[in-house]
């Protein structure tokens, strides 16, 4: 397979002078582009005044442009995959609930199922979810076999690095128009570098909803952690928004909402108090809660900051995820969707979906993208929980088949973010310690096995006169997607709208830029 080839060809060989070089002009298009990051929130003064260039990978990574084109091409089959489970109540409640579900063991998905099923019973006002999204895939390769793709997880919240992976896919580009990364190697062509315009388009499933909402006045809010360092992945959309459909953003946090944030007990608008706008009269009304936090249970330390997310979910704004979606994006979600039938329930039962019923090869390519997974706490059948093991503290049939096969396993809580997981040779010890009945909390997931021998050049900012470290990689690919539904009357909406690289040296078992694990690179297709 030409694809193999080039991987373990890569990156071509350069001159030391010519990685300093081309290095110099990496980072200072960072600089010039916004491609950057605040200091840690100790170092920021109240007031930015620096930042440092984002983590970059010098080369962008080879990657197969069918597969390529198949991810962006399955991504809308998964946007109303997550629209519809996101409005199955009852699967929700019996897979996350506090029940029988996730949310019985998993305090955090507890509380929000908790706080969303007594929402409902008092009766929501707002049908419409709108999704921003992010499915996450690496190159399935065992044995050599020729690769294909395969998913790690899909994002339903705070799906970060559209901006910067849009900057990061112009950088590339720039340092091949600008020096053809001196002709180092036949694959650098202007046409093997794809458009991403990921900016425009998740500001398109913001607007979209602003305008559903229907109030020309309103703002948007988006909801951010205090000392967020990725500011500049997120200020470009609030940017677009006011330059292509006049519409204003107000960032808050959680801590800031708690004091400014009111409903009108009648029609359940929300508004926000803002001194400082001159606009307005004091407050603005929200269109749409766009979530940029929320997703971690060190953002609950006190009952108030539920207190508060549950206020935001009850008004009338449309929420970017609602709490129903966010749920939806759980680990245990993924895993029930492998069962046998679970993906035919919501895509192509015709008695269900009618006309918008998906075809069987189209539900056949998405189960294609997963790789196996099972509950922790399962019996011999691999689904229904062994609940005399979890009671009796007894190894029960899926804790014995993770210790089995360990080596090409990873274990998944129900949590966002990164550093959450644990690997192969941590799993037995991990799983010595685990209290029996957090086991239903826990999915084993079979370890992709992506393709070997691609290397690349690692920049990181930060004092070292030697910054571009040559190491060998695996490049995780991000396809962006939303979607806006809920509404009986009016069809959803949905788009794929662009893609992220990020790239993290071979021996980390995890991703992850802001967890500084990983680098923002982008896709050369070959
Ligand atoms: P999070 O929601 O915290 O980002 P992920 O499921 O994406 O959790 O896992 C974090 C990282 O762990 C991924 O970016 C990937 O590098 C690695 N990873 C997760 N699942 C697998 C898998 N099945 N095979 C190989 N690597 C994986
Ligand atoms: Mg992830
Ligand atoms: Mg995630």
């Amino acid at each position: 397979m030409a694809s193999a080839s080039v991987l373990s060809a890569w990156p071509p060989t350069l001159t030391d002078a010519q990685i300093h070089a081309l290095t110099v002009q990496a980072t200072t298009y960072a600089l010039s582009n916004g491609l950057l990051y605040l200091p840690p929130a100790e170092r920021q003064p109240p007031i930015p005044e620096s930042a440092i260039h984002a983590p970059l990978a010098l080369f962008p990574s080879p990657f197969p442009r069918s597969i390529f084109e198949h991810a962006k091409r399955i991504q809308r089959t998964y946007n109303v995959l997550y629209s519809r489970i996101a409005q199955h109540e009852q699967f929700l409640d019996r897979v996350m609930g506090t029940e029988n579900g996730v949310g019985k063991v998993d305090d955090f998905i507890g509380q929000l199922w908790t706080g969303w099923k007594q929402l409902r019973d008092e009766g929501l006002v707002q049908p419409l979810h709108l999704g921003l999204f992010r499915s996450d895939y690496l190159l399935h390769a065992p044995s050599g076999e020729s690769p294909s793709l395969k998913q790690v997880e899909f994002n339903t919240i705070s799906s970060s690095f559209g901006a910067l992976s849009e900057r990061t896919a112009a950088m590339h580009r720039y340092l091949n128009a600008s020096t053809q990364y001196y002709n180092a190697s036949s694959h650098l062509k202007t046409d093997s570098f794809p458009e991403n315009d990921t900016v425009a388009g998740l500001v398109e499933g913001l607007a979209t909803a602003h305008k559903a909402y229907n109030n020309e006045k309103a703002y948007i809010l988006f909801v951010v952690q205090p000392g967020e360092r990725n500011i500049f992945d997120q200020r470009p959309l609030e940017y677009k928004l006011l330059e292509k459909y006049s519409i204003h953003v107000i960032r808050q946090t959680f801590d800031e909402l708690a004091l400014s944030a009111t409903l009108d007990p009648e029609t359940r608008v929300l508004r926000i108090s803002c001194a400082t706008d001159l606009h307005t009269d004091g407050s603005v009304e929200i269109s749409t809660v766009y979530f940029r936090a929320g997703y971690a249970p060190v953002e609950y330390q006190t009952p108030a900051h539920y207190h508060t997310r549950f206020l935001l979910e009850r008004s009338r704004a449309i929420k970017c995820p609602s709490i129903a979606l966010q749920l939806a994006g759980g680990k245990k979600v993924q895993e029930v969707l492998t069962r046998s039938g679970v993906l035919e329930g919501f895509l192509s039962d015709e008695t269900k979906w009618g006309k918008a019923a998906f075809r069987k090869e189209e539900v056949d390519e998405l189960r294609e993208s997963f790789m196996g997974m099972w509950g922790l706490d399962v019996g011999q059948d691999m689904i229904t929980p062994d609940h005399d093991a979890l009671e009796s503290g007894e190894e029960n049939f899926g804790v014995r088949k993770a210790r089995e096969l360990a080596p090409s396993l990873v274990l998944k809580p129900q949590r966002e973010g990164g550093g959450n997981n644990v690997y192969k040779e941590s799993i037995p010890a991990f799983l010595d310690t685990l209290p029996p009945k957090d086991r239903q909390a826990w999915i084993a997931m079979e370890l992709i096995v992506p393709p070997s021998g691609a290397s690349n050049y690692l920049i990181r900012a930060g004092g070292d006169n030697q910054r571009a470290v040559k190491a060998e990689v695996v490049s995780e690919l991000g396809i962006f997607g939303w979607a806006l539904f809920g509404d009986e009357s009016t069809d959803m909406i949905e788009k794929e709208v662009g893609w992220l690289v990020r790239t993290k040296g071979k021996e980390s078992n995890e991703g992850g830029v802001a967890t500084g694990f990983s680098v923002l690179d982008s896709v050369l297709l070959v």
